[in-house]
């Protein structure tokens, strides 16, 4: 079962949310404050959190901070109406999406389902290097690759994680497009090819090793990340 945790510490908007979401089919975890939520969080594991802005405590931008210190979960903000600037910075740092408020139903439920099927399992150790060459920053939307950040969009960066969280296994091109693309309706199978392309050079550029590439195409299938190990030129 697909578990949500809420952080809010409204108790109507919180019992309001509980309802919805769990007549939705989710089970619901409710955190009232920040420290709590990040209590549950570390313990329970959820697959997705909305996470309410303003808390009593530690504030909403201080428990996305803290969660992206371990975890690229999905996070949904719920913003106050019009704080264009709230968006901007919530996107920046590290968050899925956002929900002003007041919100209708329909749409919260919307967006949740949107964000995980593009996101897939969370990754709990985030913040922790696997591969000694590449090393996922999700609060950044980054990568450290051969210890070189380097910035992507966010699709590629979308790319650059469902094909690590696959690493060594081969993901193909209607795949990616599904995970990694928000609304894939009408988007060409190019459009894949010319990501990854993106990827490669930006890594390439970033970090000054030319030969060594993770990103593997593999003909009429899809792509692979390769590890360190597995790669040709590396070292
Ligand atoms: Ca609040």
């Amino acid at each position: 079962m697909t578990r949500i945790l809420v952080v809010e510490d409204d108790a109507d908007l919180a019992l309001a949310l509980r309802t919805l979401l769990g007549r939705a089919g989710y089970q619901v975890l409710h955190s009232p404050d920040g420290r709590e939520a990040l209590r549950r969080l570390f313990a329970d594991r959820p697959d997705l959190m909305v996470l309410d802005l303003g808390l009593p405590g530690l504030d909403g931008w201080q428990v996305l901070e803290r969660t992206r210190d371990l975890t690229d979960l999905p996070v949904l903000l719920l913003t106050a109406r019009g704080a264009e600037a709230d968006r901007v910075r919530g996107l920046r740092a590290g968050a899925d999406d956002y929900l002003p408020k007041p919100f209708g139903q329909q749409e919260l439920l919307a967006r949740i389902e949107a964000l995980l099927r593009r996101s897939g399992p969370a990754d709990w150790a985030a913040g922790k290097p696997r591969d000694a060459a590449l090393h996922l920053v999700p609060e950044r939307r980054a990568v450290l690759w051969h210890g070189a950040e380097v910035r992507l969009s966010d699709i590629e960066y979308r790319l650059v994680r469902t094909l690590v969280r696959n690493r060594g296994r081969v993901v193909t091109t209607e795949q990616l497009l599904e995970q990694v693309w928000d609304d894939p309706v009408g988007v060409g199978r190019d459009r894949v090819k010319f990501a990854v392309l993106r990827v490669r050079r930006k890594l390439q550029q970033g970090s000054g090793r030319h030969a060594d590439d993770p990103v593997e195409a593999v003909r009429g299938l899809g792509y692979r990340y390769q590890e360190e190990d597995g790669r040709e030129g590396g070292g």
